[in-house]
This record gives structure tokens, sequence and C-alpha cells, in this order.
């Protein structure tokens, strides 16, 4: 079987292969291992395989993880990016580096003002639903420019970018879309005066699609630690 180590340096060779592809620059694209309903000594492996950047989507279990794995700290470093209730804000903001799923200005003032002194400003990136699907989650495309502007006034939280999680689609082209939809909408943004430097896009099946539409970061969960159960 497939050891974390070679499926990490299977991920980073697709990776390097897209960016030589799109003509972009070497090690513009930061590999975010998701690492949701994995145990902790799987993370461990990873970090032990040079891997620092870690993503989880539920928030109790993200926080055993964490306390679990604090020997690691300040190596690794946690990105939040699944749903975050209201009632969950403060021991994100204590615990975490990254949140990528905020949706709401709601959500983002009650981060700003539950951050703790003495950690660095909390990197945000706002979740955009890029097809418009009622189902789905994440700011409309209409309401991100208004949402964004609100956010960098927040004192103790640093927006980073954009991030979408796109229908899952088998065709390569099919899959670019809604990426360079997402790519469009940061470059608007930074037309406007923002200085936003992240599009949190692709996932084990799309990751080329998303690094040639301008990804800089990959949250890659399956193709790292296999099919979760
Ligand atoms: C689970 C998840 C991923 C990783 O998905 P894979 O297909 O396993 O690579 C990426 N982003 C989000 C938001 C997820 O929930």
């Amino acid at each position: 079987m497939e050891t974390i180590a070679q499926a990490l340096q299977q991920v980073k060779r697709r990776i390097d292969r897209a960016i030589a592809d799109a003509g972009r620059a070497p090690g513009c694209v930061t590999l975010l291992a998701v690492s949701k309903t994995q145990p902790a000594q799987r993370v461990r492996e990873a970090f032990a395989a040079g891997q620092r950047a870690f993503g989880e989507n539920y928030v109790q279990e993200a926080l055993a993880k964490i306390e679990t794995l604090a020997d690691l700290r300040p190596g690794l470093e946690w990105h939040l990016i699944g749903p975050l209730q209201g009632n969950k804000t403060r021991a994100v903001a204590q615990a975490f580096d990254w949140v990528h799923s905020v949706d709401r200005l709601k959500i983002a003032q009650r981060l700003s003002e539950q951050r703790p002194a003495d950690l660095p400003a909390l990197n945000i990136c706002l979740q955009v639903n890029v097809s418009g699907e009622a189902s789905k989650s994440g700011l409309l495309l209409a309401e991100v420019a208004s949402v964004a502007q609100a956010v960098v006034e927040l004192p103790r939280l640093r927006l980073r970018g954009l991030m979408s999680i796109p229908e899952p689609m088998a065709d390569l082209q099919a899959q670019r879309a809604p990426h360079r939809a997402l790519r469009e909408m940061l470059a608007a943004l930074n037309a406007q005066g923002l200085a936003l430097d992240t599009l949190s896009m692709g996932m084990s099946d799309d990751l080329e699609a998303a690094v040639a539409e301008g990804a800089t970061l990959v949250r890659v969960g399956t193709a790292v630690f296999g099919r979760r159960g």
C-alpha cells in the first residue's frame, strides 16, 4: 500500500506539472492536506513527511486533533474549510490560523472580536457560491465586493482571498469555468483597491483545472490520505 509520504509526492508532482503546463512560477501553489475524518496519527505522519498546512471541516473534530498535535505547533498550520456556526467562532478564533469558509459578515465580525490579542491576525477567505445554486453555501458573486470591503476593515482579521467548492464535473474544460469565475472575481476586488493574494480552489479531482485558472492553494484530501471511511 502507498504511504502518506508517497501520496504527498504524487500530489505534488501533479501540482508541479499543472503549474508548468500553465506557465506559472514554480512553487506558486500551496498544498493544503485535508485531514477531516483522519486520525491525528495520520496527520503526524504527513507532518513527518514535510507537510505543514492541514485543512479540517468539522470544528469539534478539529479541536480535539489540534490539542492532540499541539507539540507540532507552530510549524503545523490549521485551516478551517468547513461550515462555521456563530456559536463556534470563539474556539475557532483561538485555535486556527486560517478560515476559508466565511460566508457572512456577522461571522467575520465575531472572529475579529474573538481573535486573541497575542495571536497574529486570523487569515480569512470568503467562500463564494460561484454557480449561484440556492442549495449551496457561500456568498453570491453579487454580494462578494460589499462583504470584502467590510471584512478588510476588521482589525483582527487579514482578508486573503476567495474560496469555492464547485459541483464535481468530469471534464477538464468544464471544471475550469467556475475556477475562472472565482479568479475574475478576485481580480475585480483587487482592481477596487484590495490586495488579495489567495485563490483557494481545486480538490483531488479538479486540482489541474484549478491550477490552470490561477489557484494559489489547493485543498486535497482523498489523494493524500486515501478514501475517507
Ligand atoms: C473534503 C474537502 C476537500 C477535499 O476533498 P477531496 O476530494 O477528498 O480532495 C476540499 N475542500 C473542502 C471544502 C472539503 O470539504
